[in-house]
This record gives structure tokens, sequence and C-alpha cells, in this order.
């Protein structure tokens, strides 16, 4: 098999055979381009050291992304390349970073390091696809599994566990048998890892196509970091409304937005705050009293442990928060939302709102009625720049001021004008809401 390497890629390759090493592309890029995908990346590996690696490109731009590791990397056309000595990765006391790596001769023990078998491919045009462990046949039978012991694989790099969470819900693949029982068994290892590195791998994971089967079968696994989940799995609604338990409609809900960082997140932490609210009404059926506010307290918290950056917080909590926004019955009532939202958080909220009703039960499905209606309604009021906000109040502060308002009393009565000129009670002309004062 031919595999369409970029120029600069060929560029380096030949730079390091010409030298007298062996060179392939690695990784991710094979794996990509034997599935028909175009790769984000190229990485090169090589039997040259480190040093030899740096005296070859000497004259190109390069970052020391990792020397002592085998890593360099070199710029050309402003794209980076990390090219990376061949090595065996020594013991592993803190299952994540081995103690000490060993470069190596043999491309042999380079491809026995890495993690899983579909990633365990070189390439290069003169050799050809080099898989030792079966690479090829796993991704046409679309299979994530460890390369060796997956016990051992995960105890030496807990990371492992989420990576193959990741690569099954972006690829598609079913984790095979044992690699599974493995990550099930191993699950709590993670407790070693780094929170940001857990937080990149989850948030491809919810972007993958298919989070849905993932978040299905591993919530033991997120419930490690996100402790939050455990009780929402299995958790029973009650009444004619709901169709599954908390996590499945939280599984059906991820799978359904479309696979964006901030509405995947939002999903997956959507309803947690069902938990602690939940009662049984006098019919028996389950209520949740404010559980998008509580839920956007928890969401707020749970991001922020898991530090991802503010603005990413920030908006998932908020629309947690909000997420038990409706699609409004009238223009009026949309104004009245349209006070502290803006049009771009309505359509968030309108979007979300259809994946949550998708996962009720059938009767409570569909939507699209009230989400056209609201859209034309938002169009209407964008494009005739009616007035929704104070900032679109034909009076301010300083005319109140002018008036004798003074303090608190001059926010009250700008709220009052606009929820007057809101419902129409006053048209939104200054002498107009002048004389709607007095
Ligand atoms: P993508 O770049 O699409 O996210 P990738 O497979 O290229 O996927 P990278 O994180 O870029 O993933 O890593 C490049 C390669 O390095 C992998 O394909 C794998 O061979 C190896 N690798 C990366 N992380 C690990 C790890 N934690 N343990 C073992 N091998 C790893
Ligand atoms: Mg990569």
């Amino acid at each position: 098999m031919e595999i369409k390497i970029p120029a600069e890629v060929t560029q380096i390759i030949d730079i390091l055979e010409s030298a007298g090493y062996e060179a392939y592309c690695v990784g991710g890029a094979v794996r990509d381009s034997v599935m028909g995908i175009t790769p984000g990346d190229w990485d090169i590996t090589t039997s040259a050291k480190p040093y030899e690696t740096q005296e070859l490109f000497k004259d190109f731009k390069t970052v020391d992304t990792g020397l002592k590791h085998g890593t360099l990397t070199v710029i050309i056309n402003h794209k980076p390349f990390e090219i990376t000595t061949f090595r065996i990765d020594g013991e592993y006391g803190d299952n994540r970073h081995p103690e000490s790596v060993k470069f190596t001769p043999d491309l042999k023990d380079d491809l026995a390091r890495r993690d899983f078998t579909v990633n365990a491919l070189a390439y290069n045009k003169r050799t050809g696809i080099v898989d030792l462990y079966g690479g090829q046949d796993d991704i046409y039978n679309s299979i994530v599994k460890t390369v060796g012991n997956p016990d051992k694989r995960f105890n030496e790099d807990g990371l492992r566990i989420m990576r193959a969470l990741r690569f099954s819900a972006v690829l598609g693949f079913e984790i095979e048998k044992e690699t599974a029982v493995s990550i099930h068994k191993n699950k709590d290892l993670l407790k070693n890892i780094s929170v940001e590195r857990i937080s990149a791998e989850l948030t491809k994971l919810v972007c993958g196509k298919n989070a849905f089967n993932v978040l299905m079968e591993y919530s033991d696994v997120l419930s490690v970091f996100i402790p939050e989940i455990a009780p929402a799995v299995n958790f029973k609604q009650y009444g004619e409304k709901h169709a599954y338990d908390v996590w499945e409609h939280i599984c059906h809900t991820v799978d359904t937005i479309p696979q964006e960082k901030t509405l995947r997140l939002t999903m997956l932490l959507h309803d947690l705050g069902k938990v602690p609210t939940h009662a049984l009404n006098e019919k028996g059926n389950s209520t949740f009293k404010n559980h998008a506010g509580v839920g956007g307290e928890m969401a707020k918290d749970i991001l922020t442990r898991l530090k991802f950056d503010k603005k990413t917080v920030n908006r998932v909590s908020f629309l947690v928060g909000n997420h038990d926004f409706e699609p409004p019955e009238s223009k009026t009532e949309l104004k009245h939302h349209l006070k502290n939202k803006t049009p771009e958080d309505i359509r968030t909220l309108l979007t979300i709102k259809k994946s949550d009703r998708g996962a009720l039960s059938e009767k409570y499905r569909d939507i699209s009625a009230g989400t056209t209606q609201t859209l034309k309604w938002l169009r209407e009021i964008e494009e005739n720049n009616e007035c929704c906000t104070l900032k679109d109040l034909a009076v301010t502060g300083s005319d109140l001021l002018k008036q004798g308002f003074s303090g608190e009393e001059i926010g009250k009565r700008l709220d009052t004008l606009l929820d007057a000129v809101i419902e129409g009670k006053v048209e939104n002309t200054k002498s107009h809401l002048l004389t709607y004062l007095l």
C-alpha cells in the first residue's frame, strides 16, 4: 500500500536516510492514511540519535520539544514536524512518565512501546507499511487494542485508558474485549494522571461520532474524575415524559447535538443536577426543582476542577444553568428573555433544547414549530432593532438623574420602562418614556 506523504515529510525522511539512518512516518498519521482520512499532523521516527538529528537539521528552524526524550520539532513551511528517536520506555514509576528512556537502533522496539495496535504502524516509501502487531487488520475491523498485555500497558501509563476511550469515540472503533476488561479494572489509575491531560482527552471523546456507546459503556471510568456521574447512572425518572434514566438520557443528548466542544460538554453535564433535586409528586412522577440552576453550579465546579479554561467553564455553566429554556409562546416573552441573553444565546439554547427534548418520550420530542417561530421572531427583532435591552432604551440613567431620580431608584425605573416598552405599553421615545414615569 502506498501512502501519500506531504513534501515536507518526504524531505525529512530523505535527509535522514541520506545520512544513513532509518526514518518512517509513524502513529496517527499512518493510521489515518490507512483509514483514508487526511492526517492532522505527521510524526517521524528515526534511528538517528537526538543530537544527530539536531546536526542534520541545523539549517532548519527547530524547536527543542524534548530532546532528552528524543524529540526535536522541525519547522518547514511554517508547519511543525516532530522527529523522535526510536526508543524504549524505561520503568514507569508514576503510571505516567517513564523514569528513563533508552534509545534503540531497532524500529521493532519503538513500535512495541506504542499504545494501541492501530497506532503502532510505521511507513516509508522504501519499506512500505511496517505492521508488527496486526494494526491494519484492527483498523479494518475497527478495533482498539493495546500493544501487548493491557494491564501492563495501562499500569505503565494510565492516560492510555482515556486515549482508548477517545480513539473508540472518535474513530468509531470497538474496544477489544480484553482491553475493555482491563480498562474497567484499572480505571483508578486515572487518579495519578494530571487533570489537564484527562480533560483534553475527554473533550475529544465527547466530540467523537461514537461518543454515545463509549459514555454508556464507560460511565464508571468517567466517574473516577467526575464522581457526580456515578449516581446518575440508572437513576430512574418516573412519568410519561421520560424514556430513559438520567445517564442514558444524557448520552442520547450528547449523541444528537453537533460535534462541537461547548455543546457536547454542556450535554454531558446538563442533567447532573437532577440527582440532588429529585422528588416525587403526589402522582408518583419525578420532579427536579431548579435542576438546571443546580446543574449549572455543578458544571462550574466540575469544569473548574478539571482545569478547563475560564471561557469554557463560564459558557458551559451558563448553558447548563439555562437549559430549562423553552421556545417562548409569544414575541413579548422572547423579548423578556433577551433582556439578559443575546440572540446567539437563544439560538444555542434552542439547539440544546432540540437534543434534550429528542431524548424524552415520543410525545415530547418535536419542538420544530416552536423553534421555527422563535427564529422568525429573533430575525424580526434583529432586523428592526426592536428594543429588548437597557441600551436600546431611548432614555439613560443620566436622563433620569436630571428628572430628580437618584441611587437605586434609577435602575428600578429603567427596568420598569424596559418592561413597559417590551410589553407595548409605551413607545420607545424619550418624551413618551419620561411622561410614562410621571
Ligand atoms: P491524534 O494526533 O489524531 O490525536 P495520534 O495517534 O497521532 O492521534 P498523538 O498523541 O499525536 O496521537 O501521539 C502520536 C503517537 O505516539 C501515537 O499514535 C502513538 O503511537 C504514540 N503515543 C502517544 N501517546 C502515547 C502513550 N500515552 N502511550 C504510548 N504511545 C503513545
Ligand atoms: Mg498525532
